[in-house]
């Protein structure tokens, strides 16, 4: 049999992990010997109003069952509070699993500044917020573990969700990024587009669907990629849930390379219009240094 991953004296910190993913995390890593805390603002899944029930009731449950745990009510915006409540109750961070989650779903037509600020300020600036909190403990202790949370909303586009889309296709460059800058120091950085029965998809999948979703089941790859003896899947892009666990990556067509002068007309483009959207021979780039090959390629090209 496989040895159990554990998380002994590592600091989790779970944000928005009073229900759904965010307590299944919790919970999981309570139980592997982590040091957790447990933030949640408390409110409803539109983002209103607050409450330190959820939290306290995750809290209540590690330290029953034997685990340590504490809880903080700030919002994520405010990450570097959070972040201190690790380090006050336990003076480190190992890990940092940005979870917490809003949804004010509208059509584009009916959109209003409000909805679409509210959820970049929970998921995109609360993503930010947490991690630039916790990245100077990263930095000095040359260890730390990122997961952000991103949706299958986001990497494909879902009607009535443009906000949420924005939001949570932010977090795959910003996850991309962070990968590249922490690499050096053992920071490993990876997002996810989960799916799990929650507050979030009660509403708008059936029972016997929802059954097969539990958020239990998202947990174990968090848990492969945030743990110690992960050091080379960073920067990864997982699909996670009813037991299924797979990896997106970006897929370029070989494309149309045309010489940058005169002759370079929509009409050229059009002509060759079945280059552009060949997949028969594809590419995988995975950094912007891979398009600047195609450049050099195109400007060597002669008259
Ligand atoms: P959920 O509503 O059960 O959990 C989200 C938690 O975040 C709640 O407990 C909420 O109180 C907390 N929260 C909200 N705003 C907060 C804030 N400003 N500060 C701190 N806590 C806050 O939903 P869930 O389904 O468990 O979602 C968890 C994450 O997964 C979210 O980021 C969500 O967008 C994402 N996600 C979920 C699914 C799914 O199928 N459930 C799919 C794609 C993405």
């Amino acid at each position: 049999m496989a040895e159990q991953l554990r998380f002994d004296d590592q600091v989790v910190v779970v944000t928005g992990a009073g229900g759904g993913l965010g307590k299944a995390y919790a919970t999981f890593f309570g139980s592997r010997g982590a040091k957790v805390v447990v933030n949640d603002l408390g409110g409803s899944f539109k983002g209103e109003g607050n409450s330190t029930k959820a939290a306290d009731v995750v809290v209540d449950e590690i330290k029953k069952a034997g685990g340590q745990a504490v809880a903080n009510y700030d919002s994520v915006e405010n990450g570097e509070k959070i972040i201190e409540t690790a380090i006050k109750a336990f003076g480190r961070i190992d890990v940092l699993i940005n979870n917490a989650g809003i949804l004010r779903d509208i059509s584009f037509k009916n959109m209003k500044d409000e909805d679409w600020d509210l959820i970049m300020k929970v998921h995109v600036k609360g993503a930010y917020k947490c991690a630039r909190a916790a990245w100077p403990y990263f930095r000095k202790q040359k260890y730390g573990r990122v997961i952000n949370t991103a949706s299958a909303a986001g990497l494909f586009g879902s009607f009535g969700q443009c906000n949420y889309s924005a939001a949570k296709l932010a977090q795959v460059g910003f996850t991309e990024t962070l990968a590249k800058e922490g690499a050096k120091y053992n920071i490993i950085s990876n997002v996810i587009a989960p799916i799990a029965a929650s507050r979030m998809t009660e509403t708008v999948m059936p029972p016997d669907v929802l059954q097969n979703l539990r958020p239990e089941w998202v947990v174990p790859l968090v848990a492969v990629l945030v743990h110690k003896s992960n050091t080379t899947e960073n920067g990864g892009i997982f699909e996670v849930g009813g037991g299924h666990v797979a990896k997106l990556r970006w897929e370029r067509s070989s494309g149309l390379l045309l010489k940058a002068d005169d002759s370079y007309t929509p009409s050229a483009i059009l002509k060759q219009w079945n280059k552009v959207t060949d997949f028969s021979k594809p590419q995988y780039p995975s950094g912007p240094a891979d398009f600047m090959t195609l450049l050099e390629e195109s400007m060597q090209m002669g008259p």
